[in-house]
């Protein structure tokens, strides 16, 4: 089954859990595990939150998710217009983070990655960030 939807929605927290009710209802037609479930749903999650707290800090923008079904690949991908990353393998390490003092862990791409198959992270500072996330789902045959 090949299949793909792209959703515009505003820099806001509300729209996180949006974002992974709008990946549920994507892949079910895959049937995935409720791991395979609660796996996209937490890597999608954190790929958005980051958008919104660093990408944007907060404000206002626009955030583009991307989803497409191609046989049993899943790929989602998260972008948006903000401020961008220096130095992507930086950002990516456990425990590297630049927000809020106290409030964040830096573990949100470590998460992605123990989740998805694998994670890729496009970014240029004032541009913005797209991060796609790859995933087979085991049980996907239609
Ligand atoms: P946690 O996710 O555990 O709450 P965190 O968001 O800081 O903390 P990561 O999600 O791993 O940790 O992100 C690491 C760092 O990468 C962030 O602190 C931020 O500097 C940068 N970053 C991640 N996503 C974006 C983005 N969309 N735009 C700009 N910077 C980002
Ligand atoms: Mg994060």
């Amino acid at each position: 089954m090949n299949n793909r939807i792209k959703i515009e929605m505003q820099s806001k927290p509300v729209n996180e859990s949006f974002a992974r009710s709008a990946v549920s209802a994507f892949i079910a037609p895959l049937d995935p595990t409720l791991e395979e479930l609660a796996d996209v749903r937490t890597a999608v999650s954190e790929a958005v939150t980051n958008s919104i707290i660093h990408g944007y800090a907060m404000g206002d923008g626009v955030i583009t998710l991307e989803m497409c079904i191609c046989g049993d690949l899943l790929t989602v991908e998260i972008k948006d217009r903000g401020r961008g990353i220096k130095d992507i393998e930086q950002a990516m390490q456990p425990y590297f983070t630049t927000g809020p003092e106290g409030e964040r862990s830096g573990m949100g791409f470590a998460v992605m990655k123990a989740f998805m198959d694998k994670v890729e992270v496009f970014s240029k500072p004032a541009e913005g960030t797209v991060v796609r996330l790859i995933k087979r789902i085991s049980s996907a045959d239609a």
